[in-house]
Order: C-alpha cells, then structure tokens, then sequence
C-alpha cells in the first residue's frame, strides 16, 4: 500500500476532504492532534477498526479513544452523560482530556476490547477536528506508531513506522504536548487510567477529590487487574537501554555521570538526556538537553522525540526523574515506562 502525505497548511481543504472520504469508507489515516499523532479509522465500523490494530501490532485487548468534533456527539455514544462529565467537558474540551463512560449499543465492541465502557475525546487540534467533520463519524484513533514504540510527535516519526501500512498521514508539524491525553474514568470515583496534560490539580479544581490509579508509576503484579488495560502493556521503548534517575537534582547528576562513566568504560555508548538545570554537570559528556526541570510540560513535549532521536544510535540513555506533580506525573508515567522501570536511586 502507497501512503500518501498530505500537508495540513498548504492543502487544507483538499487534503483534510480526500482523508475524510478515505477514513468513511473503512481506511486509515495518521493525523496531527495536540497531544501526539493519532492513527484513525471510522470508529463505527468495527471492520475498519480490526486494521488499526493489524497495523499497529497493537494487543487485542488494548481499547481505542473515540475522537469527536462537537461535545454534544457524547449522547451518542454513552449511556448517559454524568453532571461530572457535563463540567469537565465544559472546561476541559476540546483538549487533552478523555472521559470514559459506559457504552451506548452503537460502538462496536471492536473499540472497547469488549468492555462496557468507552473512551471519548474532543481534541483540540484544528486539523484534527476538521476530518472528524470531515468523516462524518467519530474517529477511533490510538497512538500512530507501531506497538510498543515511542509515541509520534510529527509526521516523519509517523512515516517511520508505518510507511506502507497505511492509506495516508496528514502533516501538520510538532505536537504542542507531546504526551498522549490524561484519561479519566467517571465509572464510580472519577480515576486518572493515564496522567496527561490535564493535571490532576486542573481536574480536582472542576470535580473535586481525583484518584490515580496504581498503575501510573509502578508495574502492576500479574494477579492485578488493570482498570485500564493499556497499561499493562509494554510501552514507549526505543531500541536502547533507558536508564531513570531519581533523588534530588544534585544526586541525579551524580548518579547519572557515575553511571555514565561506567557504561563508557564497558565499551558502551551513552547519551544523557539532560535538562536546563543540570546541563553543566555533564561537561564532556554526550547530552540532549530537552527541557527545563521547572516546567515539566517542556519534557513532555521532547520526550517521545528524544527517544527516537537517539534508538538504534547508542546503548544507553541515561534521563532524569523529576517530581510526580502537575506534568511531572505524566511525564514519569512515559518515561518509566520507556525505562521498563529501570531505575536507580543510589
Ligand atoms: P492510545 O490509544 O495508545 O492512546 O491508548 C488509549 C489508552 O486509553 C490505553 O491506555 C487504553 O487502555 C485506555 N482506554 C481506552 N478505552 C478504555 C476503556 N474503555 N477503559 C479503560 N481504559 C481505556
Ligand atoms: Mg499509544
């Protein structure tokens, strides 16, 4: 198969017209949204849903995220639609926030893994929401990547893994987050399955009191179950070995250039992925400084680019833990997962 590039500025119209056409009669096409690239197919045609997971290579029983174009195409979808639903909609969408609910008989089980709840996201990202009009239909969209691999911040990283695989990619340059949506289940105490750049501080402004599921910052044991089956899988790993560093910031550089060093003298290749605040104390060392340790939306917005900078280039990437508040969280969340929880702490 030819996948065809569409640029989302200079063909607009065009472009976002012909990939709505394709995604309504049952294909798939990569698009920008404000959180990464999201692989979309028609979200109602459980056909043309079963691809996106031969594309992937993506588990069975890892569910979709339903995009849509207007808050009100939500009735269509749930059962009904709770009053914690209604505000955080209100303040929240479009933008980096889904909401699970339980599932209205029209979303195929193809969608939902066969759980009885959906996941449903209006983005923010003008592109996005013109093929959602475009289609006509919801679009069910995961990440654009191939199973397992970092998230696709911009098209060449879609190209990367699914050139061929797909009918076309929508161009529409860097992601402004960078991490994927915070998703939030409202079946009994609202609880975030994915920390994003919605943060849990935003959301207890709106709902008030906000768990957050085990499962964000440790591995869960084979005997628990996973209240977001995504979870449990693997996720974001470059073909390097990651490496997490946690302390405070004057023990995580130590940490980092002893670790660093050692690596080095094994005849392995290193790069630290090093932020504002630490970056001379990798003097002489390979380093990619992609952020700043006070604004953790900056590392999230990287991340993902970071790790595919440097997979298959070195052995090792040695990167930063940072506090596990506002952004903090969703950007632990991906990278220990990049790491498979490899972590050292000294
Ligand atoms: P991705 O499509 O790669 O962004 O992943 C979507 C995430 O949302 C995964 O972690 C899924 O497990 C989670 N998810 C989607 N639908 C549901 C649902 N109905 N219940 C729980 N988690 C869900
Ligand atoms: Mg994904």
């Amino acid at each position: 198969m030819k996948t065809e590039v569409y640029n989302a500025t200079t063909q607009k119209e065009n472009g976002t017209n012909i990939c709505g056409r394709i995604i309504r009669d049952g294909g798939l096409v990569a698009f920008p949204t404000e959180t990464v690239y999201g692989l979309g197919a028609n979200g109602l045609d459980g056909d043309a849903v079963r691809r996106i997971f031969e594309a992937k290579g993506r588990p069975q029983d890892n569910p979709l995220i339903l995009h849509v174009a207007k808050k009100s195409d939500v009735k269509d979808l749930w059962q009904h639609v709770p009053d914690d639903a209604r505000r955080l909609m209100d303040a929240f969408w479009p933008g980096p926030l889904t909401l699970i609910f339980l599932k209205s008989d029209i979303v195929p089980d193809e969608v939902t893994a066969g759980l009885p709840t959906v996941a449903v996201r209006m983005p923010e990202h003008k592109t996005a929401l013109a093929l959602i009009r475009a289609a006509g239909v919801p679009i069910a969209a995961p990440s654009a990547n191939l199973s397992g691999k970092p998230s696709p911040t911009a098209a060449e990283h879609v190209l990367d893994d699914m050139d061929g695989r797909i009918d076309a990619v929508i161009d529409g340059g860097a992601c402004r987050v960078g991490v994927e949506s915070t998703v939030l289940s409202l079946v009994g105490k609202p609880t975030i399955l994915r920390p994003g750049g919605i943060t849990r501080e935003m959301l207890e402004q709106v709902i008030g009191a906000v768990e957050v599921s085990p499962a964000v910052l440790r591995p869960l044991s084979e005997d628990e179950p996973a209240e977001s089956p995504g979870m449990k899988h693997k996720h974001y790993a470059p073909d390097a070995e990651v490496v997490v560093a946690v302390g405070s910031v004057r023990k995580i550089a130590a940490i980092i250039c002893r670790e660093y060093d050692i690596a080095e003298a094994m005849g392995k290749s290193c790069i630290i992925l090093g932020t504002k605040q630490t970056q001379s104390c990798y003097h002489g060392m390979r380093c990619d400084i992609i952020g700043d340790r006070d604004e953790p939306a900056s590392l999230c917005r990287e991340l993902f680019a970071a790790l595919r900078r440097h997979s298959g280039k070195v052995d090792m990437i040695f990167a930063e833990g940072v506090p596990e508040d506002d952004s903090g969280l969703a950007y632990m969340n991906r990278l220990l997962r990049a790491a498979g929880f490899n972590i050292i702490s000294d």
